[in-house]
């Protein structure tokens, strides 16, 4: 199994980057790839415990942009983790994250709802990214909600009392970041995006593909996108999109991903570019 999408706890994920690998292993996943959101912190920890484990190891990243004031999550593979400007990039995301996390804790608090502000901004790992998922599992630690699900329904989901956007940079200049670090774009779960009407934009920008194979995409969803990706010449990823924990696409690790061939034509088109 191939599985280009997971988390660690570089970000929102619950696995260290080396149990991550473990339970990869276990799962049947030969390949995989680490994509934290907006770090590449757990990405020479993954590697090595993969070369360890005989995974072959893509590098990658989820980074969050913004497009008419909604998160839009673009994939990167391939990147050069060390290049300059795409850390600088990456740290003003996380500075970002910090601030809106923030913001988040004082409207709650408003609300009559406070969290513990200090276990949530507590400093933790170098480049480690913080996240809604945070503010979700304090809210139910405080008892103002029963699930993580309930918090972002209620509070912190797009749209709700607590939210607060972020100050993001557009799918542009995130596809163009990715493939100046000589990485290839994909587009994240369009399937749960569900705005295909900006995708013809993001390839005349660069956008290399699409995630046709995701966990929350039913059969049909992905037969709409690889057939998108034909239609406009592009290729495909694919993932689980797994965060380590019991409950939210538990059942999809290991059996949701890209198949062998549509991964052989990501490679070629790195290796094209570059
Ligand atoms: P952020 O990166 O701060 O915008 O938070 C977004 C992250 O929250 C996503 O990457 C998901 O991992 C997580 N998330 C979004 N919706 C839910 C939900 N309903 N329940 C649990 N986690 C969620
Ligand atoms: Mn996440
Ligand atoms: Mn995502
Ligand atoms: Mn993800």
């Amino acid at each position: 199994m191939i599985d280009l999408h997971l988390h660690t706890t570089a970000s929102d994920g619950l696995c260290e980057p080396a149990a991550l690998v473990d339970l990869a292993w276990r799962a049947g996943i030969r390949t995989m790839s680490v994509t934290d959101h907006d770090t590449v912190a757990a990405v020479s920890e993954v590697k090595r415990a993969a070369a360890a484990s005989g995974i072959a190891f893509v590098p990658g990243i989820e980074i969050t942009a913004v497009h008419d004031g909604r998160d839009v999550h673009v994939l990167g593979y391939f990147i050069d983790c060390e290049d300059a400007a795409l850390a600088a990039f990456l740290q003003r995301q996380r500075d970002d994250r910090v601030r809106r996390i923030g913001a988040m804790a004082d409207r709650l608090a408003d609300m009559g709802k406070p969290v513990d502000r200090d276990a949530l901004m507590e400093p933790r790992p170098g480049g480690w990214s913080i996240g809604r998922p945070l503010v979700a599992q304090a809210l139910v630690k405080a008892g103002h909600v029963m699930t993580m699900h309930q918090a972002f329904d209620l509070l912190i989901g797009e749209g709700k009392p607590a939210y607060v956007p972020r100050c993001g940079r557009s799918p542009a200049d995130v596809i163009d970041i990715i493939n100046r670090a000589g990485g290839i774009a994909s587009l994240a779960h369009p399937g749960l995006l569900r705005r295909d009407e900006m995708i013809p934009g993001m390839i005349e920008s660069g956008l290399t593909a699409l995630e046709a194979f995701h966990s929350e995409h039913d059969a049909a969803t992905t037969e709409h996108y690889l057939a998108f990706a034909d239609r406009h010449g592009i290729l495909v990823s694919g993932g689980s999109d797994y965060h380590g924990d019991k409950e939210r696409r538990r059942a999809a690790f290991g059996t949701i991903g890209l198949p062998p061939e549509r991964f052989e034509r990501l490679k070629a088109r790195v290796h094209r570019e570059s």
